[in-house]
């Protein structure tokens, strides 16, 4: 997996360029939880589940049906006073889609484990992007912070922190220039 930083940098730059007030606390809790729930199934890993399954690290929880049902679940929390099918509702859920897909997104670039189960549970094949610049993080907290941990928190910031950086200054350039922003 990339590590919480990494993805946290990524959902935080999502939110950011929302043109949509939405930006509560709730929604910014939610944004975070979601970003972060795939990696739930390192449970699966105490549980006994071998990696490779499809319950295992990076199978169902990775994949784009996973992230469909929680962009469906997620915005009557995010904000109660949506009702189902209008297009505010949408717009949430696909803001809540991209976000929770945005965690398969980043450990598919990452250079260690195994693959994504994108197509999870109808494929369970494992994917990776053709470039995997991203150093893989280790699983526990007492191997993060050591030296490779260290390692991925600079490879992170090369290729997630410049980017997302790059990213905000350009929202912020096209709000303070007039433009609506994203959506
Ligand atoms: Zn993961």
């Amino acid at each position: 997996m990339a590590s919480v930083v990494g993805h946290v940098m990524l959902a935080y730059a999502m939110g950011k360029s929302l043109r949509t007030p939405l930006h509560i606390a709730r929604f910014w809790w939610l944004t975070m939880a979601c970003c972060l729930l795939p990696d739930v199934d390192v449970l699966g890993l105490v549980l006994g589940i071998p990696y490779e399954h499809i319950l295992g690290h990076r199978g169902l929880t990775h994949s784009m049906m996973f992230a469909m049902l929680v962009g469906l679940v997620v915005p009557r929390w995010a904000t109660p006073t949506l009702v189902f099918g209008t297009r505010p509702y949408w717009v949430s859920a696909v803001y809540f889609f991209l976000v929770t897909l945005s965690h398969g997104f980043l450990d598919a670039l990452t250079n260690g484990g195994l693959g994504i189960a994108f197509f999870a549970p109808f494929d369970s094949t494992r994917y990776f992007f053709p470039l995997r610049p991203i150093a893989v993080s280790p699983i526990g907290l007492s191997a993060f912070v050591s030296q490779e941990g260290m390692g991925v928190l600079l490879s992170e910031l090369v290729w997630i922190g410049i980017p997302v950086g790059v990213w905000l200054w350009c929202v912020r350039v096209i709000r303070n220039t007039g433009g609506k922003g994203i959506p």
